[in-house]
């Protein structure tokens, strides 16, 4: 692990930090950067609304072809699947000995990115979203974060990169070497089993279940969604023995008693496919194919989850909890 002391932000010193996109991480590697005292240029296309709050926020914003001039380090930020695109816009701008970053593997892994031999390229990933990278850099603390170097042909891509890292705070939670075929494959497989795929499903099937025997869905909401975070973070704090430590005795027989049955052996033979679709390369694929074809089913989908009854139930008992900050998540 790379911490504070093992990072030096001079190496920084005379270069400019050209970051691509405004969005999640875009703006707050943007911002954290120039509160470190780093020169930093923002790439957007003319007429986006982002250009706006980039400029409001004090800082310099370019086309990305320009920026991508400018900078000395040149970190892609827009979502992964338009990389390729952004690439052909950018590429003339990265000079030999340049340094190009990402913020996830996707991109160089599976071929969307073919960079030149001549300049470095290296991945610096948060463990976190963007605004949880703002936040906790206002605060004083910093989220972990990953570092992996895909080409290094002028022998500083580590120590540039871990300036880097350092200037948007996350050599304060602590920064792990990885490679890109990690870092991608397990973030894949995280968010698509576990995280994201696995966690809303399980939501929406216990949902489904309580409402269907006759429950009220408010109940239902609390005990299958709202909870959910009050579980998490005591994981997040003490591990899984420290979650059950918390709860009461009934809970944690029920837990060992039933969860298995709802993740089967069956639930584990998906989990391996899945990983094993990650490891050939399908499910990027498929993901460039639905990209290439308009988005249009991916569109579909999202439209689908967002008009289910957990969804319309849970927007009106959470405007009753004022405590729940939505700032940082526009
Ligand atoms: P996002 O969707 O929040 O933001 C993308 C931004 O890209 C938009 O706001 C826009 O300003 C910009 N953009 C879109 N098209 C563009 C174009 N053609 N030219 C220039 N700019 C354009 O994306 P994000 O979630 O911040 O993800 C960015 C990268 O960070 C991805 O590679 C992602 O995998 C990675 N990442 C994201 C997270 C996360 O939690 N969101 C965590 C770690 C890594
Ligand atoms: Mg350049
Ligand atoms: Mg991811």
């Amino acid at each position: 692990m790379f911490y504070d002391d093992d990072a030096d932000l001079h190496a920084l010193d005379g270069k400019t930090v050209a970051i691509i996109g405004y969005g999640s991480q875009g703006h707050a590697h943007s911002l954290n950067l120039k509160d470190s005292g780093v020169d930093v240029v923002v790439g957007l296309r003319p007429g986006s609304d982002s250009v706006a709050k980039a400029e409001a926020n004090g800082l310099r914003v370019l086309d990305p072809a320009a920026a991508a001039d400018a900078g000395d380090v040149v970190m892609v930020l827009v979502p992964d699947e338009l990389h390729g695109k952004v690439w052909d816009e950018i590429k003339g701008g990265l000079e030999p000995g340049n340094l190009l970053l990402t913020g996830h593997g996707f991109s160089i892994l599976y071929g969307l990115i073919e960079p030149p031999q001549d300049i470095d390229v290296a991945l610096i990933a948060p463990k976190g979203p963007g605004h949880m990278v703002r936040r906790q850099f206002l605060e004083g603390s910093g989220v972990p974060g990953l570092i992996a170097i895909h080409q290094d042909a002028t022998g500083s891509a580590q120590r540039i990169g871990l300036a880097y890292a350092k200037g948007i705070g996350c050599t304060r939670g602590g920064v792990f070497e990885t490679t890109f075929k990690e870092e991608t494959e397990t973030d894949l497989f995280g968010e698509q089993a576990v995280l994201c795929g696995g966690a809303s499903e399980l939501v929406q099937a216990g949902f489904e279940t309580l409402v269907e025997a006759g429950y009220n869905p408010q109940m239902a909401y609390f005990e299958c969604l709202h909870e959910l975070k009050l579980i998490v973070d005591l994981m997040y704090e003490k591990g899984l023995a420290g979650m059950r430590y918390s709860i009461s005795n009934t809970a944690e027989y029920g837990d060992y008693t039933r969860g298995k049955r709802v993740i089967t052996d069956q639930t584990r033979a998906a989990m391996k496919q899945i990983l094993a679709e990650i490891q050939s390369g399908a499910f990027a694929r498929e993901w460039i194919a639905e990209n290439n074809a308009g988005q249009e089913s991916f569109r579909r989908m999202r439209a689908e989850q967002a008009g289910t009854q957990v969804e319309s139930v849970g927007k009106d008992l959470r405007s009753q909890m004022s405590w729940i900050d939505t700032a940082f998540h526009e």
